[in-house]
């Protein structure tokens, strides 16, 4: 993947775009475009009709192209999944959008996501976040997405190899928690490390089958309500050895 690099220099994230490849550039922004419609299309099942403009920018300006594998770069953006390696995928950028949206981050907040995978996600969150905790269970997978978001400039996301089912307990409780991995069941070592008032967005079902995207809000008092938004189809969370 690293040699997709070669040729692009490393910019940070505040970088103009005068130094970003112009057709890039566009292709971003008509993907933002159709991410709208999409959200528009799907209001009456999400209860969203449109993005923040926080989440909006921030899909705006993340350089999806160098998020996927150096084959892929010409169709980074358009608005489908596409294959990472090691049998994963980086998710839908209407998907990506509608989980941020969907969690109602505060610009101080401090989010947990399950699933660096290629660290698209983390950097949306990166964006409409103070700070961001990613943990995957791959370690090629983590080792790279670590280093790539370094060299773009995500000073605020922190990547951890591990199994995600256990959240990330020294840095709980966190202001909002994205898996993006399905599991039959909500892990419940993440409704733990969730604040009182903040939301929980996951994929929920049997791999393989129809899993629903579902909010979950942990109230003030400590118990959680459940939202059904949309089917989804997400790859599977595995579980590491050892584990219950
Ligand atoms: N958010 C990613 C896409 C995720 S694909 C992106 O923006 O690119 C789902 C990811 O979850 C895969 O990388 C997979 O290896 C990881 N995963 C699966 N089970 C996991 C677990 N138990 N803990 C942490 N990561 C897990």
């Amino acid at each position: 993947m690293a040699m997709a690099l070669a040729g692009l220099k490393a910019l940070p994230c505040s970088a103009s775009h005068d130094a970003e490849d112009a057709r890039f550039v566009q292709a971003r922004q008509a993907m933002v475009r159709e991410v709208l419609q999409d959200v528009a299309a799907t209001a009456a099942e999400t209860g969203r009709g449109a993005l923040s403009s926080a989440v909006e920018k921030a899909m705006g300006r993340v350089m999806r192209h160098r998020f996927v594998p150096p084959d892929l770069v010409n169709v980074a953006y358009e608005n489908r999944p596409l294959p990472i390696g090691y049998g994963q995928t980086i998710s839908q950028p209407f998907i990506v959008a509608l989980m941020t949206e969907l969690l109602d981050l505060s610009p101080d907040a401090k989010v947990l996501e399950i699933g660096t995978g290629s660290g698209y996600q983390a950097a949306v969150l990166a964006h409409v976040a103070r700070e961001v905790y990613t943990v995957e269970i791959l370690p090629p997978l983590g080792r790279s997405a670590e280093e790539r978001l370094k060299a773009l400039g995500y000073a605020n996301v922190h990547v951890k190899i591990d199994d995600g089912y256990f959240g990330w307990k020294e840095h709980a409780p966190f202001d909002g928690i994205l898996v993006t991995a399905a599991a039959p069941h909500i892990p419940p070592p993440l409704l733990q490390q969730l604040k009182p008032g903040a939301k929980l967005v996951t994929p929920v079902g049997p791999p393989f089958l129809t899993q629903y995207l579902t909010v979950v809000q942990k109230a003030e008092v400590g118990t959680v309500t459940t939202r059904r938004v949309l089917p989804v189809a997400f790859v599977p969370l595995t579980r590491g050895a050892g584990s219950p």
